[in-house]
């Protein structure tokens, strides 16, 4: 197949609608990732979208729309926490777990008898939901497992030949997916961390969030998922990486032992001068919006020079850093060191 990439402008939005509603999916920028986008009410284009992702037929989707009275079609009911939720984050880069409506393709929930709805604040992504008139499901636009796509470039690196068309809207400014928050059951539990926090949550519902506990440890064999996607390795370059936690002495004087061997640094910006091996950063310590909107482009051009073991500076693990946190821990395979101090 041919993919064109063209700039996301009216004219091409529009043609990336008709193809949408012609049952093709298409990549398209989000203020969080790129997505591959199909609508959510046609199960074949869904499958289209599993496939060119090579993404396990287990992992539900999120369904994007442009407006509270599009999510009617998504899901059986608005609910009183869905309200204020969209009031105090919408659009934006939260998505909410709901039990599903009657007309949502059951590929796009994995078997699941709920739906993650969500309301992108990128003008692009609503757009093209108002002009093919359809909600479209959309994961992100990377083949399954590496590290998502932050630029169009980065998605034709892993999709060019797999759709027919990608749209490019600069490089998001996020960097890191969506929130993921389920109130379909009693108590709200975050599923995935994200640009909303946990806090922020709390302070919308007027109630306490619960944290899933996937969100930085490791699933155990056989133990069940809330949020499937949870369970794979994720977001992972080709090169082994390594966290090590502690103060950037340590992490040095660690590095400094290895640095025979090849090792490339992942640290943050500022600090490659003080390291003894090649380094790519992503964003200033302590600056953790910085380090989401840079970590899939580090963790790529890691590849691209070739990197084999990398030894990452380790993030916060709240707030906006949580989302960093989780995201590099998987990339990681769950390598974590505690280096000694110097
Ligand atoms: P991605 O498509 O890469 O943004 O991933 C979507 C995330 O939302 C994955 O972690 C999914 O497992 C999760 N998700 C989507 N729908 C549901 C649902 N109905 N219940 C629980 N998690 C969901
Ligand atoms: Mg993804």
């Amino acid at each position: 197949m041919n993919t064109m990439l063209l700039p996301a402008s009216e004219e091409n939005t529009a043609l990336a609608a008709r193809l949408l509603a012609e049952g093709q999916i298409v990549a398209i920028p989000t203020e969080t990732v790129y997505g591959i986008a199909g609508s959510a009410f046609d199960g074949d284009a869904v499958k289209k979208i599993f496939a060119a992702k090579g993404r396990p037929q287990d992992n539900p989707l999120i369904v994007h729309v442009d407006s509270l009275e599009r999510m009617e079609q998504v899901v059986a009911e608005i609910t009183p926490r869905a309200r204020k939720l969209a009031e105090a984050f919408w659009p934006g880069p939260l998505s909410m777990i709901l039990p599903r409506g009657p007309k949502i393709a059951d590929e796009v929930c994995a078997g699941l008898n709920t739906v993650a709805v969500r309301m992108p604040s990128d003008p692009v992504a609503r757009r093209l939901v108002e002009l093919s008139g359809l909600p479209f499901a959309a994961p992100s636009a990377n083949r399954s497992g590496s590290p998502s796509p932050t630029t169009a470039q980065d998605v034709w690196a892993d999709m060019e030949g797999r759709l027919p068309l990608i749209l490019d809207g600069g490089s998001c400014q996020v960097g890191v997916e969506s929130t993921v928050v389920s109130i379909a059951g009693e108590q709200p539990v975050l599923l995935r961390p994200g640009y909303i926090t946990k806090e922020q949550l709390e302070a919308a519902l007027g109630e306490e969030v619960l944290l899933a506990p996937s969100i930085t440890a490791q699933l155990k064999e056989g133990e069940v998922a809330a949020s499937p996607g949870m369970k794979y390795k994720h977001y992972a370059p080709k090169a082994n990486v390594t966290i090590l936690q502690g103060s950037f002495e340590a992490f040095r004087a660690y590095v400094e032992g290895e640095k025979e061997k090849g090792v490339f640094c992942l640290c943050f910006e500022g600090e490659e001068s003080a390291l003894p091996v090649p380094c790519v950063t992503y964003g200033r310590e302590g600056h953790p919006d910085e380090q989401a909107h840079d970590l899939f482009r580090a963790l790529r051009e890691l590849d691209e020079r070739g990197a084999r073991q990398v030894f990452a500076r380790c993030p916060e693990q709240d707030g906006v850093a949580l989302a960093v946190y989780n995201r590099l821990l998987r990339a990681a395979g769950f390598q974590v060191i505690q280096v000694a101090e110097v």
